[in-house]
């Protein structure tokens, strides 16, 4: 897989203390995109999703991961089994994606991108929209963006929003 890079500790990717993994390439394209050295699917550096799982295992002091990029949507199968990996090591898993929940479920996101949705806790949806920008969105950039909770969604058949509890 191809990854822009790695932040070990961060507090602004979701709550807690949290490993966050910046895939490389993303086909959006969202006018003012804060990240567009990600776009350029072949660009980043190549790395083996279970060194990458390893380096999380011997992060300390986290509470989860988070999948960001670009897009780890553009790499799926990749990002579900970080995915899974983390789940196994009891830490949460927070995806960014440019697509909806809808473009996903409808199957308009990359084959695969079920098994990653499948494995994300709180999916963060939608592109950056420049119009609808506001410091005030917890976690996001624009109001379009969703924090859902991908379990409770799945289960009602409905989208349910993530809800900070503590
Ligand atoms: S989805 Fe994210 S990384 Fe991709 S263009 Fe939009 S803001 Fe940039």
């Amino acid at each position: 897989m191809r990854l822009a890079g790695t932040i070990k500790h961060s507090m602004v990717n979701g709550p807690g203390i949290r490993f966050v993994v910046f895939f490389q390439g993303c086909t959006h394209h969202c006018p003012y995109c804060q990240n567009m050295d990600t776009w350029d699917p072949c660009g980043g550096e190549a790395v083996e999703p279970e060194s990458l799982t390893m380096m999380i295992k011997n992060t300390k002091l986290l509470d989860g991961v988070t999948l960001s990029g670009g897009d780890p949507f553009m790499q799926p199968y990749d990002a579900a089994f970080i995915a899974k990996e983390c789940h196994n090591m009891g830490l949460s898993v927070w995806c960014y994606t440019g697509y909806t929940y809808e473009q996903i479920i409808d199957g308009m996101a990359p084959e695969g991108a079920i098994e990653l949705l499948k494995q994300t806790d709180v999916l963060v949806d939608g592109r950056f929209e420049i119009d609808l920008k506001s410091e005030d969105c917890l976690y996001r950039g624009s109001t379009n963006q969703r924090l859902i909770d991908v379990k409770e969604t799945m289960a009602n058949g409905h989208v349910c929003d993530w809800k900070l509890t503590d």
